[in-house]
């Protein structure tokens, strides 16, 4: 059965012209049709990575007369009708309405998280060069649009560490299953409980970080803001398509509330900044707010291929060993071949890593664990050429030669804001530290089991 919200991702038919460069980038084969006709995407397949938006170039000419109007076609897209922008044939449905709605509706107690990718790009949709890095500008311009607390997804990547880390090595000493799987990224989720639902066991079961952003939101932040969950509306700013699938789960609900109520991509963040008449790029340079916007330069390693492995090794080796780690920056998983592996020397353990960019890579290795083979403890994997930064909700690049250029640049970005960060390590963050002392209590604990943690379950779609 096709669920009714794996429509986040279309093509519309009467701009498509059915050149395929989209069925190229497609990790999962889902886009049908012959070459020179419209396309259409096999919903039950498709992991909603938004790729195929990415590259398409086919786009809405004013010169041209549709059957829908370009009026209608922006209203069809939940888009502001006042864009003065292309709109191409592969395309996502946003969420703007619900999210103007809520920042009118004074009832509400907006909170909003960003993640890490977004900050690395989205100066890029107000002529900054490509990969500029703008958080400062981010808050400032999320403050103006009347947001009331301008928290950061970054906060939960660094007790996603602390959850995943300690599950891992849970796995390691009381045996498994293993190898664990990161499950950060949902169309990787999707992809494993769609075509591999015999390995769904070796998924961890932390949420996102997206999702334990929505969490805390609806509880420590209630707490902090002396509110009840149910007056804040939870928003994300993400640089993936498929964050909208992953906040409609059910499972991601906490006692009834929903983690995250609606998700923009960077580009309708742009769109919604734009239309408030905001100037970004002369915006003021602002802070995001504590508690649960405080982050360490790991927690921003998230958005890159082979991050979530990185800030994994700098917290499991200290906690290990309870030694500083001679080198903060692990390079052995940065780099951009689809498969890096790797092995974490601490103390006397010897934890054997996989870093899989690009989910087409993924299968051969997933076939080794399936026949028993493989000989590793721990995998991350990102459905995304390079990680989130090259997500489907990015801003669009449409030239190769420019595309290389905005990955490598968000890519230096990345791992320049993770150098300027004071604290660089997950469990170093002080107030990841008050966290757990103040509310969750310790990594795993029955706190965070219940608010932190979740099940997978096999899809519809099996190959
Ligand atoms: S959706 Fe875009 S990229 Fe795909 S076939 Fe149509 S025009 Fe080409
Ligand atoms: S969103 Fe991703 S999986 Fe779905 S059709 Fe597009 S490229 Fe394929």
């Amino acid at each position: 059965m096709v669920d009714k919200d794996t429509d986040i991702i279309k093509i519309d038919e009467e701009l498509c012209t059915g050149c395929r460069r989209c069925a190229e980038v497609c990790p999962v084969d889902a886009i049908e049709g012959k070459q020179g006709t419209p396309q259409f995407i096999n919903v039950e397949k498709c992991v909603m990575c938004g790729q195929c938006i990415q590259i398409c170039s086919a786009y809405a000419s004013i010169f041209e007369e549709y059957r829908t109007s370009r009026e209608d076609k922006l209203r069809e897209r939940k888009m502001p009708v006042t864009l003065e922008e292309p709109i191409f044939a592969a395309y996502n449905i946003g969420d703007l309405p619900k999210v103007k709605k809520a920042l009118t509706n004074t009832e509400a107690f907006t909170m909003v998280q960003c993640a890490p990718a977004v900050r690395v790009a989205i100066a890029e949709e107000f002529g900054m060069p490509l990969g500029s890095l703008a958080p400062g500008k981010l808050a400032a311009a999320l403050r103006q649009l009347g947001f009331k607390r301008i928290y950061d997804t970054n906060f939960a990547a660094d007790l996603t560490i602390m959850e995943e880390g300690s599950e891992l090595v849970q796995r390691i000493t009381e045996g498994g299953p293993l190898p664990m799987f990161t499950s950060c990224c949902p169309a990787w989720v999707k992809f494993v409980e769609q075509e591999y639902p015999e390995l769904i066991p070796h998924l961890s079961s932390c949420k996102s970080p997206q999702q334990m952003a929505g969490t805390m939101f609806k509880t420590y932040g209630a707490q902090v803001d002396g509110i009840e969950p149910e007056s804040i509306y939870s928003v994300a700013i993400m640089p993936c398509t498929c964050k909208k699938f992953e906040s409609q789960r059910p499972e991601m609900n906490t006692d009834g509330y929903q983690n995250v109520d609606a998700v923009l991509t960077t580009r309708e963040l742009a769109y919604l900044i734009k239309e408030a008449g905001i100037d970004f790029s002369s915006l003021p340079e602002e802070d995001f707010d504590k508690p649960l916007g405080m982050y360490s330069g790991a927690g921003h390693l998230f958005c890159a291929t082979g991050g979530v492995m990185e800030a994994a090794i700098r917290t499991a080796y200290e906690l290990i060993t309870n030694e500083p780690i001679p080198n903060v920056n692990i390079q052995y998983v940065r780099g951009s071949q689809g498969v890096r592996r790797g092995v974490v020397h601490a103390g006397d353990v010897k934890v054997k890593t996989v870093v899989v960019s690009g989910l087409k890579n993924v299968a051969p290795i997933l076939e080794e664990i399936k026949k028993g083979n493989a000989d590793f403890h721990f995998m991350e994997v990102m459905t995304c050429p390079v990680g989130c930064v090259s997500g489907g909700g990015q801003p669009k690049v449409l030239l190769p030669k420019d595309t290389e250029i905005a990955y490598k640049n968000r890519i230096s970005s990345t791992y320049r804001h993770d150098e300027e960060q004071t604290y660089r390590k997950s469990h170093e963050n002080p107030e990841i530290k008050a966290i757990y002392k103040n509310f969750l209590g310790e990594p795993l604990g029955h706190k965070s089991h219940h608010l932190l943690h979740t099940e997978y379950k096999q899809r519809g779609y099996c190959k």
